[in-house]
């Protein structure tokens, strides 16, 4: 397999049918609704010539709206070798049942471009993503009431700013027109919060996990993130965040892992000091404060209670499975758990919490940029300075009344008004945790159903289907 590339061994999109399936088995809803709801409706599959230096290279791109049942689709764009119409599909679809499980009002898309980024330039990028976006703009598959991607495996706020820029150059005065892309730069038009969304929600999600004693008590872990040993596989976007916010609250970080090699210390491995050697040194292979190993998938193989992979699908198969240590498997990574790999995992009593919901936190924060967009105002513009200056009446009628004087800093923390990116925050918190219990109480509320991920479908398929069934063409 070469490296980055995700395994197709299996195929993606036939194993998020497999898990929908199952799923689908415990709700009453007729099969032809079903079968809409799991089928892709959109595939756009294209091609386009982009010169590279003296030679011109056809680009293989796609793009899949999976559901339009809510507008717009919305949806990450990926660079990597591994890009292919199965995965796009199998990805697009997971959108659908994401934004159905955290309320995000869209139908769910992908898109995919099949490039090594480390292989080309920043001009031959700029190029290609622009060249990308004309393409999706010829055929209707991007805008902010069609389809709004944002940043996926290989892609940031750089290439989503080449993507705004190319929409808005074609659409001028379009008044929503920012509203055509999410992941972008706060300069122009981003929110601030969305680049650490989806770590952050994988934290929030595996915390609200952690405080629950039954839950703790069936794995035989203590309440609470202090403490517990965690690996995190792949330290992009969704990786590092991660990883960074078990560490800031406390957890050991056990193991972490990039493309190339796995690090492990039992003690525990300081993240920043991690990072800044991958920066200074292009790779960790030589980090000395930790056992390395070559081959960067025995991370997942690592004695520990929590293992995050965050890199790509399929790499927690029915081959592996069997030598996974883990207590709790949490899904940073869109599709990183087989099916034949649960069916192992769910008998050793692991808990694996999906994608579909644990990594919702990108989606969920790309949707409070996207109402940015459309209202053209920061979020607590209106009302920090409002909320401050009432807290500080409340606080001055307390002092006076009591006669007690509260330092400084008390002062400060009790008035606060909130900023743009405490309110983002604050709202992906209140989305992670109030997901996490919708998911639990169908887990808890029915005999049959065993685990998360059925749990999390079901919850998906009934708020798809309701939005379905409104439309009036099944009872
Ligand atoms: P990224 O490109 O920022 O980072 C991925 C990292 O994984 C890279 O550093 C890469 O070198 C590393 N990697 C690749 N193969 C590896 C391997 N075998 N072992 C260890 N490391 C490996 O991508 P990302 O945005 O963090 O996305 C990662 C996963 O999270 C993908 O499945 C993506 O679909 C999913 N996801 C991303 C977002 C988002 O907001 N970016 C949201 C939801 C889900």
């Amino acid at each position: 397999m070469k490296k980055g590339a995700a395994n197709h061994e299996y195929s993606f999109f036939g194993n998020v049918e497999r898990y929908f399936d199952k799923a689908a088995a415990h709700t009453q809803y007729p099969k032809g609704l079903l079968d809409q709801i799991k089928a892709c409706n959109s595939v756009y599959q294209m091609r386009f010539p982009i010169k590279i230096g003296d030679r011109v290279e056809v680009i293989e791109a796609y793009r899949v709206q999976h559901s339009q049942h809510k507008v717009p689709c919305k949806g990450g764009i990926r660079y990597s070798l591994g890009v292919n119409q199965d995965e796009v599909m199998a990805l697009a679809s997971l959108m659908t049942y994401k934004c159905a499980i955290v309320d995000v009002p869209f139908g769910g898309a992908k898109g995919g471009i099949k490039i090594d980024p480390k292989k080309y330039t920043e001009d031959q990028l700029e190029r290609i993503t622009r060249r990308y976006t004309v393409e999706l703009m010829k055929k209707g598959f991007i805008g902010p009431g069609i389809d709004v991607p944002a940043p996926d495996y290989g892609t940031g706020e750089r290439e989503m700013s080449w993507i705004l820029d190319t929409y808005v150059a074609f659409n001028p005065g379009q008044v929503e027109a920012y509203g055509c892309v999410t992941g972008k730069p706060v300069s122009q038009g981003g929110v601030r919060g969305r680049k650490e969304a989806t770590g952050r929600g994988v934290f929030f999600g595996i915390r609200e996990l952690c405080n629950v004693p039954e839950d703790m008590k069936a794995l035989g872990l203590t309440i609470g993130i202090e403490g517990k040993r965690v690996v995190v596989q792949g330290l992009g976007n969704v990786g590092y965040h991660s990883a960074l916010f078990f560490w800031e609250a406390g957890a050991t970080i056990v193991g972490l892992a990039e493309i190339d090699c796995a690090l492990y210390n039992a003690k525990g491995l300081d993240l920043n000091d991690v990072m800044k050697y991958k920066a200074e040194h292009g790779s960790l292979l030589t980090y000395p404060n930790a056992k390395v190993f070559k081959n960067a998938g025995a991370c997942l193989e690592f004695d520990c209670d929590i293992l995050v992979p965050a890199a790509l699908e399929n790499v927690i198969t029915g081959e592996n499975a069997p030598r996974v240590k883990a207590k709790i498997i949490a899904e940073g990574a869109n599709g990183p758990v087989t099916p034949d790999a649960e069916e192992i995992l769910l008998k050793k009593g692991c808990y694996i919490i999906p994608d579909m919901y644990l990594n919702a936190g990108g989606v969920t924060v790309s949707y409070f940029e996207w109402l940015k967009n459309l209202s053209h105002v920061r979020f607590g513009r209106m009302d920090k300075r409002f909320t401050e200056n009432s807290n500080l009446k409340f606080v001055s009628t307390i002092e006076r009344i009591t006669g007690q004087k509260i330092t400084d800093g008390e002062r400060e923390g009790l008035t606060h008004g909130p900023d743009e990116v405490d309110l983002v925050n604050s709202g992906l918190e209140e989305t992670m945790i109030s997901a996490f219990h919708d998911i639990r109480r169908v887990l808890k509320g029915s005999k049959k159903i065993k685990d998360h991920r059925t749990a999390a479908f079901v919850v998906s398929i009934n708020k798809v289907a309701g939005a379905y069934m409104s439309l009036g063409i099944w009872p």
